[in-house]
């Protein structure tokens, strides 16, 4: 043991103290900042990782294939923790929230939704707020805080996993089965992070949600569309919500950036798309606003030729919204000419809203700290001996 550890920091090692949540090479990083020998490093993260992400343990001691002093070195060097969840709800579907705590003014919720997927779905967030400003989207009316990082995403996984009491991870009954990226922020404008994050959830020694039932939803960030699937081999969702340009112009801002030509462009040249890994459109239902027959027939005229399937998703109210949901009798006439013309079954329930879990009514209190804000913050806790 005393060949394998050099227990003197190296100059410029990574100061991690959480190990949950990291990535393979994140983990084998961190133990050769410990002292663990780079040759056995990789052997070591190999172990870890099953314990980490096919265990789920939150504790070194019981890592019983590791060496006891290596053990005890690991405890008192790293923590493998789950971030704090503030807050827990279960809505009367059965949909859960957490909202989960990422140090000062930083909160994102995620959401499991049973009975969606396989068995059931986990909406993460990849932002704390947003930058995108979706006029009818509550997190929108939120500015952006932060990006999460790779960690603070799979985390999420871990702190439902926990409450769903589903460690070690078993191939049958589980309960969480697909992970959407339709909570808070947009994916695609941290997707350095959301790829690592996408290959630890993952990976088959350890949480082990395979990419096609991990789907990433972006409001149209066009020219990271094909890095996504390239990058990742995840299923994409896009938030298209209107069929023409002046009105998605309107409800999606980020369409006068690239607009439904350069977006379909982006979306046709997502790899490796056919019959079995198909698209999905997510079409909020506005009263009064996008839901006209004829731009039913316009959304199915928007996708032909594209391996698609739309999901109609009831507007969700929030405070202080302009908009309405349409009629329950408009959605299904919608819904009639997408499924004559060959979609099946396109209306999606809302789920968790009365503890505000659907889409588009996920915010947090977090705001961004002005510099000012900040230093005042710190003298405060100085003053107070807390610094
Ligand atoms: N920024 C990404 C990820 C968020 S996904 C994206 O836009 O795709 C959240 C989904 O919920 C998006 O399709 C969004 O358009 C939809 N949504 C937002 N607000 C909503 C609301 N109030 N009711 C129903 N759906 C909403």
């Amino acid at each position: 043991m005393s060949v394998e550890l050099d227990l003197t920091r190296k100059p410029g090692a990574p100061v991690v103290s959480n190990l949950a949540g990291l990535g393979r090479e994140r983990l084998r990083q961190a133990l050769i900042g410990a002292g663990v020998e780079e040759k056995k490093a990789r052997m070591r993260a190999t172990q870890l990782w099953r314990w980490i992400y096919h265990y789920g343990v939150t504790d070194f001691s019981k890592m019983t294939d590791v060496a006891k002093e290596l053990r005890v070195v690991l405890g008192e060097t790293f923590v493998l923790e789950r971030p704090p969840v503030s807050m827990a709800q279960t809505s009367v579907d059965g949909t859960r929230k957490w909202l989960i705590g990422y140090g000062p003014n930083a909160e994102a919720e995620c959401v499991y939704i049973p009975d969606v997927g396989k068995a059931g779905a986990l909406c993460v967030s990849s932002q704390v707020g947003c930058t995108l400003t979706c006029t009818f989207c509550h997190t929108g009316t939120q500015k952006l805080v932060r990006n999460l990082t790779a960690a603070e995403i799979v985390n999420q996984v871990m702190v439902a996993r926990d409450a769903l009491e589903e460690w070690p991870t078993s191939n049958e009954d589980r309960r969480l089965t697909n992970i959407v990226f339709m909570g808070m922020g947009e994916p695609l404008y941290n997707l350095d992070n959301v790829v690592e994050a996408l290959d630890t959830i993952g990976d088959g020694d350890g949480i082990s949600i395979s990419k096609r039932r991990i789907t990433v939803s972006t409001a149209g960030v066009a020219p990271k569309i094909p890095e996504l699937g390239q990058r990742t081999g995840a299923m994409l969702a896009i938030s298209l919500h209107a069929t023409n340009d002046d009105l998605r112009d309107e409800l999606v801002p980020l369409n006068k950036k690239y607009d439904l030509k350069e977006l379909f462009g982006a979306i046709r040249a997502y790899p490796d798309l056919s019959n079995s890994r198909r698209v999905t459109f997510e079409y909020v239902m506005l009263k009064g606003v996008n839901d006209t027959l004829a731009e039913a027939k316009d959304l199915v005229r928007l996708l032909k030729g594209l391996p698609s399937k739309i999901n109609l998703i009831p507007f969700n109210p929030w405070p202080g919204t302009k908009y309405e949901c349409s009629d329950w009798e408009t959605i299904e006439a919608f819904a009639e000419v997408l499924n004559r013309a060959g979609y099946a079954s396109p209306i999606r329930t809302p789920r968790g809203r009365d503890i505000l879990a659907a889409c588009g009514q996920l915010r947090s209190e977090s705001v961004k700290e002005k510099a000012s804000e900040a230093l005042k913050r710190r003298l405060a806790e100085k003053e107070a001996g807390l610094e």
